[in-house]
């Protein structure tokens, strides 16, 4: 497969809740793609719309009140939005895998590490029980266990945050899928544990060549592991760029202030300056921007109308009036028309 070809695709993906009331859309119009061999994180607060985009692409939306009402999402040349869920369950496990933040909520306790691994191995491919048991064993001697045999045996409750977290991986990893989503992979662990999973996902994407989507509010795991980030605010993407691009020159607000929410190693914690307010809920978005109710260069523009994702520069898109031709900023914060 060619080095530039995308993975995975979104085009204009939307997810929406419905209440009696009303409609709450909780991803707006999401696009972007993913590479052979990449790793694209998206970045963003709680209630931005991270997880629920991640769930849109798994086709997880919890029903009946969540569904996804537009966009494609073209993996394998072929919309995931058109296949009936039977044809999912293939998909999901196979094709794509997913891993979240708490792995005890997605290992079943009451099952061994193994049999757990031996199911997901045996439901996607045509192994016997002894074949799917050595290959579990080879896959979690690859995610760094060194008794690899006994850790077949054990229960989910018998091992650390860590390790359960390890095992996730070697489940997620075990039928080679061309994209892993990863939600928050290291954010109930303490540092030392982080810097370990970073390290070995970092190492298994590099050994599978495989595609990553990381899900995250921390930049500092962003720096670690992706080429390419999407930043997004209250369900819309207001920031896309390669890293060194979003780190070096940030063109949103939003992501300035996530920058400098980050701890650096030669600063004072204390000069740590957050983000004032939160996320609004979609039953709250502002009419114009989003991020108008947060924002130090809100004009009165930004309260009216709602920006547009342009493309600045190659492959840096942003949505902020302060980067749209025409948009005054001289102090009468007025746009021209
Ligand atoms: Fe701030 Fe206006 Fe840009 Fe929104 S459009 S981020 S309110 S300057």
């Amino acid at each position: 497969m060619d080095q530039q070809q995308n993975v995975i695709e979104l085009k204009e993906v939307t997810t929406s809740f419905y209440s009696r009331k009303q409609e709450l859309t909780v991803v707006d119009r999401v696009s972007f793609n993913v590479k052979q061999g990449e790793t694209l994180a998206i970045v963003g607060e709680s209630g931005s719309g991270k997880s629920m985009t991640s769930l849109s692409i798994m086709q997880l939306v919890p029903a009946p009140n969540g569904k996804i009402t537009n966009g494609e999402i073209i993996f394998n040349g072929e919309d995931l939005l058109k296949k009936p869920e039977k044809a999912m369950y293939t998909v999901r496990g196979n094709d794509i895998s997913m891993i979240f933040q708490e792995p005890m909520t997605s290992l079943n306790p009451v099952y061994t590490v193994g049999e757990q691994i031996r199911e997901q191995l045996m439901y996607h491919q045509p192994l016997s029980k002894r074949e799917a048991h050595q290959k579990g064993i080879e896959m979690l001697e690859r995610v760094g266990f060194s008794r690899a045999k006994e850790i077949m045996g054990e229960y989910p409750h018998q091992l650390s945050g860590g390790m359960r977290q390890r095992v996730m991986i070697a489940i997620a990893l075990s039928n080679n899928p061309k994209l892993l989503i990863a939600d928050e992979p290291t954010t109930a662990l303490d540092v030392t544990v982080q810097a370990q999973i970073l390290d070995l996902m970092r190492n298994l994407s590099n050994e599978y060549d495989s595609s990553i989507i990381l899900i995250t509010h921390d930049l500092g795991v962003v720096a670690e592991l992706a080429q390419r980030v999407v930043v997004m605010y209250a369900g819309q993407v207001v920031e896309e760029a390669a890293i060194e691009d979003l780190f070096d020159k940030p063109l949103h607000p939003y992501t300035e202030g996530l920058l400098n929410s980050m701890p650096k190693l030669d600063e004072e914690q204390d000069r740590l300056q957050s983000i004032p307010g939160a996320v609004p809920t979609p039953d709250n978005f502002p009419v114009g921007c989003r991020f108008v109710t947060r924002c130090p260069y809100a004009m009165e523009v930004c309260t009216k109308e709602q920006p547009t994702l342009l493309e600045k520069e190659s492959g840096h898109k942003v949505r902020c009036f302060l980067h749209e031709e025409g948009v005054v900023n001289d102090g009468e914060h007025e746009r021209s028309s």
